[in-house]
Parts: C-alpha cells; sequence; structure tokens
C-alpha cells in the first residue's frame, strides 16, 4: 500500500536536505579550517633573492629538496613571486637551441632579468594568504590562479610560514576529516561524477624528444604528461616536476635526447604508472592520490589507454568549490 501523501513529501524533503547536507560536508569542513591549521610543525623553506643567478636557483632547489622558493626583492623589501620548476621549464624552452649552443641566458640572466622577460606574459603579483585564511580560500586561489604553491605569509612579520599545495590540503583532509559523515556520491563512480578531463588529453609519445614534452608543458599549461606508446598505452608518467632531475644532472644541453632516455635518466620517481578506471568509485580514488602522494591519475581502459586524467585540482574543483557554486573551469 502506497503511504499517506504527507508521509512521502516528508520522506522527499529528508532526502533532499540529506542531499545538501551530502554536497556541502567538504565545503564546510575546508570554510572552518585555517591555512595554519594545515602548516606541519617543522619543514623546509629555501627563498632566493631576486638577484641571484637563475642557474643557481635551480641547482639550490635540487640541493635542497625543495619544488619551489618564494622570491624577496631586497630593493622593495618584499616578497614579489615565486620561482617554481614551471619556471626553469619555460627558461629551457625559451633559450634552448641544440647540444651545440650553450644557453648563455641559463648560464647569466639573474632570477630579475629573467621576470622582466616573462612577467610580460603573466601574473605580475605574489599570490599569498595570511595564515588565519580559511582552507577554502586556499583552494580557491590555487584553482583560480592556476597555481600549484601556495605560500602562507604572516602579515605582521612579514615571513612566509609554509608552502600550500593540493597534496597537503587534501592530505589533511583525508587525517582530520575522517569523523566526517561519509557522503554518498563518494561511492559513485568517477566517470559517472563527470571529475576529471576526459577529453583533449595531453600526451607525449615516448619515441618523442624531451624538448618536444618541454613545448607541450609550455602550450597546454599541463602539469604531467603521460607518456605513451605507438597503440597509445600508457608506459610511464612525466610531470612538470620530472624535469629537475635534468638541473639535477646538469643535462639540460641535450634536450634532444628521447623522453625513453629522460625517463630513465630519473633519479628520484616513482615505479610503474599509478591509474584508475572508469568504473572506479570517488572514494577509490582519493585513497589512491593520497596514498600514491602524487598530483594525478592516469584513467585508462582494461588495454591501458589513457582515456583522462583525474587531477587533485578535479578532485578539489569538485568537493569543495562546486558544491559552492564556483566554477574554475580548469582546462
Ligand atoms: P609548478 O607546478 O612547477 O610548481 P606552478 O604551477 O605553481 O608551478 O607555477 C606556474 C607559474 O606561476 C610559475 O611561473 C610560477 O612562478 C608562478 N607562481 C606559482 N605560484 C605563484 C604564486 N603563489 N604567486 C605568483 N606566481 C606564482
Ligand atoms: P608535485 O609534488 O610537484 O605535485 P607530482 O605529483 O606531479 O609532483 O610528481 C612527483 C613525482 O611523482 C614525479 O616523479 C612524477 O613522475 C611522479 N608521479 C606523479 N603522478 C604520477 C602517476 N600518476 N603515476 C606515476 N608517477 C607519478
Ligand atoms: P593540474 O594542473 O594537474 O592541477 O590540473 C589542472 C587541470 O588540467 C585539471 O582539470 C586536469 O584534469 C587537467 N590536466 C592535467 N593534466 C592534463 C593532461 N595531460 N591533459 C589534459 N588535461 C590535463
Amino acid at each position: 500500500m502506497d503511504p499517506p501523501p504527507q508521509v512521502s513529501i516528508q520522506g522527499k524533503k529528508l532526502e533532499m536536505q540529506k542531499q545538501d547536507a551530502d554536497a556541502t560536508v567538504y565545503m564546510n569542513f575546508m570554510k572552518s579550517h585555517h591555512c595554519y591549521d594545515a602548516i606541519p610543525t617543522s619543514c623546509k623553506l629555501v627563498i632566493f633573492d631576486t638577484k641571484l643567478q637563475v642557474k643557481k636557483a635551480f641547482f639550490a632547489l635540487v640541493a635542497n629538496g625543495v619544488r619551489a622558493a618564494p622570491l624577496w626583492d631586497s630593493k622593495l623589501q618584499s616578497f614579489v613571486g615565486m620561482l617554481t620548476i614551471t619556471d626553469f621549464i619555460n627558461i629551457l624552452h625559451c633559450y634552448y637551441k641544440s647540444p651545440m649552443v650553450q644557453m648563455y641566458e641559463l648560464e647569466n640572466h639573474k632570477i630579475e632579468t629573467w621576470r622582466e622577460i616573462y612577467l610580460k606574459y603573466s601574473n605580475h603579483f605574489l599570490i599569498s594568504l595570511p595564515p588565519d585564511a580559511s582552507l577554502y580560500d586556499a583552494i580557491y586561489s590555487l584553482l583560480r590562479y592556476k597555481i600549484h604553491r601556495l605560500p602562507v605569509i604572516d602579515p605582521e612579520s612579514g615571513n612566509v610560514l609554509h608552502i600550500l599545495t593540493h597534496k597537503r590540503i587534501l592530505k589533511f583532509l583525508h587525517l582530520f576529516g575522517n569523523k566526517l559523515p561519509k557522503p554518498s556520491f563518494v561511492q559513485r563512480q568517477i566517470q559517472e561524477l563527470g571529475i576529471g578531463t576526459f577529453k583533449n588529453i595531453a600526451t607525449v609519445p615516448q619515441t618523442a624528444s624531451l624538448y618536444d614534452a618541454l613545448s607541450i608543458f609550455v602550450e597546454r599549461r599541463v602539469s604531467a604528461l603521460p607518456v605513451v606508446d605507438e597503440q597509445g598505452r600508457v608506459v610511464a608518467l612525466y610531470s612538470r616536476f620530472d624535469v629537475i632531475n635534468i638541473a639535477a644532472q646538469k643535462l639540460y644541453n641535450n634536450l634532444d635526447m628521447t623522453m625513453e632516455d629522460a625517463i630513465r635518466s630519473r633519479k628520484c620517481y616513482i615505479e610503474g604508472v599509478i591509474k584508475c578506471y572508469h568504473d572506479d568509485s570517488l572514494e577509490t580514488i582519493i585513497n589512491r592520490i593520497v596514498e600514491a602522494e602524487v598530483h594525478r591519475l592516469v584513467l585508462v581502459d582494461r588495454a591501458d589507454v589513457v582515456k583522462g586524467i583525474v587531477s587533485l585540482s578535479d578532485l578539489l574543483q569538485a568537493m569543495v568549490l562546486t558544491p559552492a557554486e564556483i566554477g574554475i573551469g580548469l582546462e
């Protein structure tokens, strides 16, 4: 027998309230925690003066095992930007000619010289947040400005306290959000939820040159490239981070090497490719990406052919910004 009408309306109302609560659980968590909550008790921070030579700066990133550094302008007495591996890629891509021609600019440019040239085409200001800003604000800044490094600066002392990343924020949610009620949508399949990029995936053939890969990084502005064989099957993952090996091993005069060689010459990397499938649940994906400590999973079919990318940006957009009705347009 059908329930009386008022009971089914009540039931529907409760169901809708549950769906609303489900959708906003991660957004509310991020809104109610501050950047300082996600800062580790101890970590290494390296800062560069803009008068430092670019080449020395990249060697210093390698020597200190860090991925990025805030830039200090001693004339302005303030932080003016960041130096990241993307900047190294842009410099190599801009000045490399052939193994026979030395890159004068890499040898001689100071960071400030490079910035004068480069800033004509990109951000002029440092994107940062105070420690009492919410993690929601941090996610918004990372996604809105399409950056991967967000310095947290103490407004009183002017000191950089930490550099927040998508990885750190999702790990924080994973560690401290385990008491949150689990929303039902985490059991749904990733492709059904539409989280990730499924069209026009930037890949690089294993036979292409490293310079070709750098060109794709520069032109497509993607953070990593699945390396594929002739059948489009993924055989490795080459991320912008991996390009730091070129500085570490002083290989920047031979960007004509093949991707196979570039992959083989990496010193610090992850064995194999961390992948996912269209029918994996969101929960499986979150667990896998957090455990592997990578920035993205490569979505493949059962034959290992690349079908998509599920990046931390996609996850944070879907879990935190979309419920706030903010769509950044990540592509
Ligand atoms: P990577 O993924 O290599 O660490 P990013 O995506 O963070 O690099 O950086 C892309 C570009 O944006 C680089 O030129 C970098 O210097 C710049 N950038 C990164 N973070 C910031 C920031 N917080 N403020 C201003 N510019 C930034
Ligand atoms: P970052 O910490 O700068 O965001 P990434 O996560 O992009 O760095 O890369 C860190 C290391 O992990 C790199 O050596 C990269 O090749 C590797 N890596 C990243 N994603 C994957 C993946 N899905 N499969 C295999 N290795 C990966
Ligand atoms: P990321 O820079 O990895 O944080 O990702 C920003 C956006 O680019 C996300 O929507 C990703 O899915 C997408 N993306 C990342 N790598 C690739 C790639 N190789 N090809 C196409 N899209 C990508």
